[in-house]
């Protein structure tokens, strides 16, 4: 439940939409394909099966040619009764014949005929006769027979005399057959004729001479437009033959339907991939801590805490250090130091940082600004002070803010090396210049060294707790303190102890002469509302207010 509470974010749900109708671009394009595709495929099936008809039909009749050919080899010519003998066994032995004869140069068969099929096989009507230019001597007359039936008659020269040889072959087995693989059992059924309205919605195929004489049609000529169908024709140079098919177009339905659904499921799968993996990658987001951390922080969870900042000499209240914390929607509080790291070598210190400020501004800014004496002190990471764009940010930060500038305290640690010294110099001083101040962080524990640090000029240095836990303890540690504040006090620095605990620690620091503290002993970061009451308690009016009343009031 909670990742998909987490997963259907309105980013997600944006995502999910473009990742569908990314998937559905493919399934576009591929019916787009699809149709090009069985187009094609339509369109070079008929004519493969024009083109078998007509190879199916050669050699059946080359059979016959062949047949023929043998037999006047043989020096057939006069049909005597050895002769018929023989081309009644080459009628046997050639499949598409159905009957060989001699014919005068009348073209009268001068065979006797056996009285039984003489009737049927007698030569009723012939519509064409045609010479074969491609097969020497060979002509073919189309013509119906006594039974009816329709057959072809191949006939050539016999070798000697004027008399030529001839085969009867039936033009049914001349004809196309239909592709059953492409035209599916629908079109199959349909192959035989009309449907109940006796229109033609199948295949058609006819067979013809090259002068036009019809060897016979399968089905009924489609009544549709060229548009619509798929046409194929072929010739048989040899044989004089002309095949036609064609098929509506429609007929393919059947097959694009299965290759759509094929196309469908690709894209389902495509659709399914997508989700999972957009559902993966959400779930996989808060994994991600600076996606989290760039999250966190536009939905406002990085919020100020304020450390006080005493003076030991005289108990008051100088101000307070900001420290971030992240508060979790959950209502935990997590420390800056397992997300500080991260958010500066992610780059998002400086949006973190400003918005921290404003943060300030608007919680603390109307009683620090009543309060002149009060300072607030910024932690900012060292790459803040490489681009000099900081000080105009800084400045637009504050402008109205009811904190002046005079009351800023920026500090920067000597953990971090300084990478342009030159430019972090100049922007240290273009800050003092707007008046605000500069602390150097955790000194004691840096590699860039002390005095490499107080090049930059700043205004205040900030011991690092683990020299004030050893003051009284360590001897070493009291003397690098003791160095480091005649140091600080001879370049008119002001120093602060950090993480004092205890009131020894207190009173060694006081003997030391150091004037500001924090830490625990006072008192721990506070929220903003807590941090208020402070400083309305331990300066009811503040110092400036006062000053403003006694001025108004003389
Ligand atoms: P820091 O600037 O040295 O801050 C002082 C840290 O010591 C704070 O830890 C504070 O809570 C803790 N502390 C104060 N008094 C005592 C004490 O008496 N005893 C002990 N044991 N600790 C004490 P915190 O708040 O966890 O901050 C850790 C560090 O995170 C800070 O060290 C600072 O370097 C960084 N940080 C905090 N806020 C920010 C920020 O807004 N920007 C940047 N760049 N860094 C920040
Ligand atoms: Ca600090
Ligand atoms: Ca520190």
């Amino acid at each position: 439940m909670k990742f998909f509470a987490r997963g259907f974010t309105r980013q997600n749900i944006v995502a999910i939409a473009v990742g569908v109708f990314v998937a559905c671009v493919p399934l576009v394009v591929f019916n787009f394909w699809l149709s090009g595709v069985t187009n094609r495929i339509g369109q070079e099936e008929i004519e493969l099966s024009a083109r078998n008809a007509i190879v199916r039909a050669e050699y059946r009749l080359t059979l016959a040619a062949n047949a023929l050919n043998a037999l006047a080899a043989a020096g057939i010519g006069t049909c005597d009764a050895a002769e018929r003998s023989a081309m009644q066994r080459a009628t046997f032995e050639t499949p598409p014949v159905k009957e060989i004869t001699i014919l005068d140069s009348a073209g009268h068969s001068i065979c006797p005929q056996a009285a039984d099929v003489a009737e049927d096989m007698a030569i009723r009507r012939v519509y064409s006769s045609e010479p074969l230019s491609k097969s020497q001597g060979f002509a073919i007359d189309v013509l119906t027979v006594g039974t009816g039936q329709r057959m072809i008659r191949l006939r050539r020269p016999v070798a000697n005399g004027t008399n030529e040889i001839a085969a009867l072959v039936p033009t049914m087995l001349l004809l196309p057959q239909y592709s059953v693989e492409l035209f599916d059992a629908h079109a199959a059924g349909a192959f035989a004729g009309a449907n109940e309205d006796g229109r033609s919605s199948g295949i058609y195929a006819r067979m013809e001479t090259r002068n036009g004489a019809m060897l016979g049609e399968i089905g009924h000529r489609p009544e549709a437009d060229a548009g619509d169908l798929f046409i194929g024709n072929s010739n048989s140079q040899q044989f004089g033959l002309h095949a036609e098919m064609m098929v509506p177009r429609a007929l393919l339905v059947h097959r694009q339907w299965q290759i759509r659904w094929l196309g469908f499921l690709v894209t389902l799968a495509v659709v399914v991939i997508v989700g999972l993996l957009v559902a993966f990658l959400s779930h996989r987001e808060p994994d991600n801590p600076v996606t989290d951390i760039e999250r966190a922080l536009a939905a406002g969870e990085f919020v100020p805490y304020y450390q006080p900042i005493v003076d030991i000499a005289t108990g008051q209240l100088r101000g307070a250090e900001v420290l971030v914390r992240w508060k979790k929607p959950d209502g935990s509080l997590v420390l800056p130091g397992s997300f500080i790291p991260l958010a500066e070598s992610s780059g998002l210190i400086r949006a973190m940082t400003y918005d921290l400020m404003r943060r300030v501004s608007d919680e603390i800014g109307p009683a620090i600004g009543q309060r002149l004496g009060l300072k607030v002190s910024f932690n900012f990471a060292s790459k803040l002070f490489a681009d000099d764009a900081v000080v105009q940010d800084v400045y637009a930060i504050f402008a109205k803010s009811p904190i002046k500038m005079s009351q800023l305290v920026l500090e920067v640690t000597e953990r971090d090396p300084i990478e342009n010294f030159a430019v972090t110099r100049q922007i240290v001083s273009a800050l003092q210049g707007l008046g605000v101040r500069i602390a150097i962080d955790d000194v004691g524990t840096g590699h860039s060294g002390l005095s490499y640090m107080l090049k930059l000029g700043v205004d205040i240095i900030k011991i690092d707790k683990m020299f004030i836990d050893s003051i009284g303890t360590d001897r070493n540690s009291a003397t690098i303190v003791e160095t480091l504040v005649d140091l600080a006090h001879n370049m008119r620095m002001d120093v602060i102890a950090e993480g004092v605990e205890n009131f020894e620690q207190v009173m060694h620091l006081r003997e030391i002469g150091i004037r500001a503290a924090q830490g625990y002993v006072f008192a721990p970061p506070l929220p903003g509302s807590a941090f208020l009451k402070l400083v309305e308690a331990m300066d009811a009016l503040g110092e400036g207010a006062v000053q403003e009343r006694d001025a108004a009031a003389a």
